[in-house]
C-alpha cells in the first residue's frame, strides 16, 4: 500500500498535456512545488496511475543534468487535477524548487498502453454490457461485465474484435459540459470509474468515421491511439467468472 498523502495545498491544475497529444515524446515544465517528496510541475507529458491504466515511465531531467527515473505519478486532489512525480528517497526536493525540468516518456511503453485502452473501448463496443471495472496492461488488458452468464466464446468476441479495429476509425476527443453529461447519462458505459466532475467539462472520446454513427462515444480522460488501425490485431484470452454477475473478459495483443 502506498503511504497515505497529506492534504494537498493550494497549487494551480497542473497542465495534462498528454491530453492534448498523446504522441508527444518530451516536454519542458517548471518544478512548482513539492508535496510529500512529489514534484508538481505546472505541465506534465507523463500520464498518472488512474482509471485502470498504470503511470507512464521516463525521466526528469533538470537544467544542470541532474536527473531520476518516473515511475510513481498520482493526482494529488480528489478532482484529479494536480499531479504529483515521486522523488528518489536520495533526493533534496529544495534543491528541485522552482527548476526548469526536461520530461522524457518511455513512448514505446506508453504506445503499448495506447494501443491496449483503445482495444478496450472497441471491447465495450463488441460486448455492449455495462462495464464494472478494467485494467491497461503493455501486453494484455481486461474489462468486467456486468452480467450473468456469458453466452458468447473467445473465438466469437476475437472476430468481432478484429472486425472493429479492421474499421480503421478515427479515435478523436472533445469536450462537453457537465450539464451535457448530465443530459445524456447514457454515455457513461463505465459504472466503476465515474468521469471526474468540478472542472466544468468533461472530456469525450470518440471512435467513429467521419459521417457515421460513431462506434464508441463515451467519457474518457486517458490515452489513445489515433486510428483504430494502430491497435493491431488482438486476442480474446481468457473470459472468467468472477462473482455471480460478472464475466471478466481478458485480451492481448496477437
Ligand atoms: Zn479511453
Amino acid at each position: 500500500m502506498p503511504a497515505a498523502i497529506a492534504p494537498i495545498p493550494d497549487f494551480p491544475a497542473t497542465h495534462l498535456a498528454f491530453r492534448d497529444d498523446a504522441y508527444e515524446t518530451s516536454l519542458t515544465a517548471r518544478v512548482i512545488g513539492v508535496h510529500e517528496h512529489m514534484l508538481i510541475l505546472d505541465q506534465t507529458i507523463f500520464y498518472p496511475s488512474s482509471g485502470g491504466q498504470p503511470s507512464d515511465f521516463g525521466t526528469i531531467t533538470r537544467d544542470d543534468g541532474v536527473s531520476f527515473p518516473v515511475g510513481d505519478l498520482r493526482y494529488l486532489d480528489p478532482a484529479k487535477t494536480i499531479v504529483g512525480h515521486r522523488l528518489p528517497e536520495s533526493e533534496d526536493p529544495a534543491d528541485w524548487a522552482n527548476r526548469v525540468v526536461t520530461q522524457t516518456l518511455d513512448f514505446e511503453r506508453r504506445y503499448k498502453l495506447m494501443r491496449m485502452h483503445s482495444a478496450l473501448h472497441l471491447l465495450s463496443v463488441a460486448l455492449p454490457f455495462a462495464v464494472t471495472g478494467g485494467s491497461v496492461g503493455t501486453e494484455d488488458g481486461r474489462l468486467d461485465f456486468d452480467i450473468p452468464e456469458a453466452g458468447f466464446t473467445k473465438e466469437e468476441v476475437t472476430e468481432k474484435l478484429n472486425a472493429l479495429i479492421g474499421r480503421n476509425a478515427p479515435i478523436t476527443e472533445r469536450w462537453i459540459t457537465d450539464a451535457e453529461l448530465d443530459a445524456n447519462p447514457g454515455l457513461v458505459k463505465t459504472m466503476s470509474v465515474k468521469p471526474p466532475r468540478g472542472a466544468g467539462r468533461v472530456r469525450l472520446v470518440e471512435i467513429g468515421n467521419p459521417g457515421e454513427e460513431p462506434l464508441d462515444l463515451q467519457p474518457c480522460g486517458g490515452t489513445h491511439v489515433r486510428n483504430t488501425r494502430e491497435i493491431g490485431r488482438v486476442a480474446v484470452t481468457n473470459i472468467e467468472k468472477k462473482g455471480k454477475q460478472n464475466r471478466r473478459v481478458r485480451i492481448a495483443f496477437a
